[in-house]
């Protein structure tokens, strides 16, 4: 398992003008090791959505539609996890990642849509930038993530997956693990 273990809390779902960006945040997400992910204000097909990879390419990984981010950010930390806030206004993640990495502590991981509460600046034990320049969510997921695990998220084995890609140089080879399976592969 990666460690230290992280959470995703999505904040600011605009009502389906972020339907396919917060399903991209949740598939970034998993793909780079995170445990789950929590949507504040998320539809519940958003939550299918990304069920529904988890279901055909493996897991686990949770997706929790939530109503009160606060409640979520002050039982992280009665528990002693560690919340870190993705902002361009932060500070530069190769400061800090290797302290955030070292104190060993579940991590939620929160990304905004539009603009953020100012509580959440406060409220964060780190505000961290990925550069200081404004672009996406997703990408500064993905890129704190892969700091953090430093390219082992992508050794990470999906458990009950039906589908499982061959690597090639050329085309697309996928197999069915029913397949396997039935001929007795493994
Ligand atoms: N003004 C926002 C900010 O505080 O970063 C930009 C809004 S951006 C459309 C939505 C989300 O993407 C932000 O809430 C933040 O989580 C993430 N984001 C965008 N640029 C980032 C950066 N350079 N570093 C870290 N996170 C960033």
């Amino acid at each position: 398992m990666l460690k230290p273990q992280t959470w995703v809390l999505r904040l600011g779902h605009r009502f389906v003008r972020d339907d396919r960006l917060t399903t991209h945040v949740g598939l970034v997400a998993r793909a780079f090791g995170a445990s789950g992910i929590y949507i504040v204000g998320g539809e519940a097909f958003v939550k299918a959505s990304i069920d529904k990879v988890t279901e055909t390419w493996g897991g686990p990984f949770t997706v929790e539609l939530v109503e009160d981010w606060r409640t979520l950010i002050r039982s992280w930390k009665n528990k002693d996890g560690l919340v870190v806030h993705l902002t361009m206004y932060g500070v530069p993640v190769d400061e800090v990642i290797d302290e955030i990495r070292s104190a060993n502590k579940e991590l939620l991981i929160v990304v905004g849509a539009e603009k953020v509460p100012k509580e959440i600046f406060h409220e964060a034990d780190y505000n961290v930038a990925i550069g200081n320049q404004p672009h996406s969510e997703a990408a500064a997921l993905a890129v704190f993530l892969d700091r953090l695990y430093r390219g082992e998220e992508f050794k990470k084995s999906f458990n009950h997956s039906k589908l499982r890609i061959m690597p090639s140089s050329r085309g697309k080879k996928v197999v069915s693990l029913k397949e396997e399976e039935d001929s007795g592969e493994k």
